[in-house]
């Protein structure tokens, strides 16, 4: 059987590192870092995520502030508060939550928040500074993705990823990465791609990052892959309190006894990317104070 990647479990490690360092922050007498997130509408999913995402800060001991506005804010009002957020000092980094509606631009949204304040790490800066020797933030699922790997001592060197899903927040962020510190041979694989399963056959690790439940299937997985499923999809499961379950890209039961090393949905990327929120928190509350 597989070794699971326990992003649960790899995640309470990252927190209990930064609960350590926020404590010789308050013995020191300095104030806790502060995370900012914006929601706007009622979207169920995003406050869930939100949710977790204060639960997270509490946790650690970071101070959180929660900014909820109605779905009719102009995209005008919103920019002000992106604005007064980035010359808040006591505000070290903050986050808008995905999605906003369509009458607001993500990208304006996302490209007004200042690069070192920008805790998701979406911003145009923070996706170049993969390739720099300067990162200060990191994309947050792509980070989380390679810090899960790196914590289970599995190497990247020389091998062969594929990634499945191109966006912006995750497939080519986490191509870069793959390549610039894992030294990984990368092949970026999009709804354009011809025969699919050819490529995915032929990785050592395999990334799903899609969102469409079974897209990965057993006969699309070499055997011995470690394979990462960062989609996380929310289907109908009237058995269920809540009415639904989330399912990620893999057909977990008939790819996971072909894998060294196979992450769980949920219980594997999702707790990274939120250990990666806090500690992009951290660097920018250092990277802003001399702690
Ligand atoms: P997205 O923006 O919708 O991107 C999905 C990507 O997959 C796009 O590049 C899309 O191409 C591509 N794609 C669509 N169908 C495909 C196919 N049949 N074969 C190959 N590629 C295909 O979504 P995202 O934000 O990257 O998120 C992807 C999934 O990860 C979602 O389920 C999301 O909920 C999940 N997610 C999880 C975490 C976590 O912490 N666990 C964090 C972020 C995202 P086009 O754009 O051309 O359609």
């Amino acid at each position: 059987m597989p070794t699971l990647l326990d992003g649960k479990k790899i995640a309470g490690d990252i927190k209990s590192e930064i609960s350590a360092r926020v404590q010789q922050l308050k013995d020191k007498g300095l104030r806790a870092p502060n995370l900012a997130i914006i929601i706007v509408g009622d979207d169920g999913a995003s406050h869930t995520y939100v949710n977790g995402k204060i639960a997270a800060c509490k946790s650690v001991g970071f101070d959180f502030t929660l900014m909820h506005f109605a779905s009719t804010i102009s995209e005008a009002k919103l920019m002000k508060h992106v604005e007064n957020l980035n010359e808040d000092e006591d505000i070290d980094g903050f986050i808008v939550q995905l999605p906003l509606p369509e009458h607001i631009s993500v990208e304006k949204v996302t490209e007004a928040i200042r690069s070192e304040k920008d805790v998701d790490g979406f911003t145009n800066q923070n996706f170049g500074s993969i390739v720099s020797k300067n990162q200060l933030i990191m994309p947050a699922t792509p980070w989380g993705v390679m810090e899960l790997l790196r914590r289970y001592d599995v190497p990247t060197e020389s091998r062969h990823c594929v990634i499945v899903g191109a966006s912006r927040l995750v497939g080519a962020p986490l191509a870069m990465m793959m390549s610039e510190e894992g030294h990984a041979t990368v092949t970026l694989c999009h709804k354009y791609t011809e025969n699919l399963a050819y490529h995915t056959q032929n990785a050592d690790i395999l990334v799903s990052a899609v969102g469409k439940p079974d897209l990965i299937t057993e006969d699309m997985v070499k055997e011995g892959a470690v394979v990462v499923d960062v989609g996380t999809t929310r289907v109908e499961d009237k058995s269920r309190k809540t009415g639904f379950r989330l399912s990620g890209d893999v057909n977990y039961d008939s790819v996971a006894p072909k894998c060294s090393f196979i992450t769980p949905v949920p219980g594997g990327v999702g707790p990274m990317t939120i250990a990666s929120l806090l500690m992009n928190t951290l660097k920018a509350y250092e990277s802003q104070h001399s702690a």
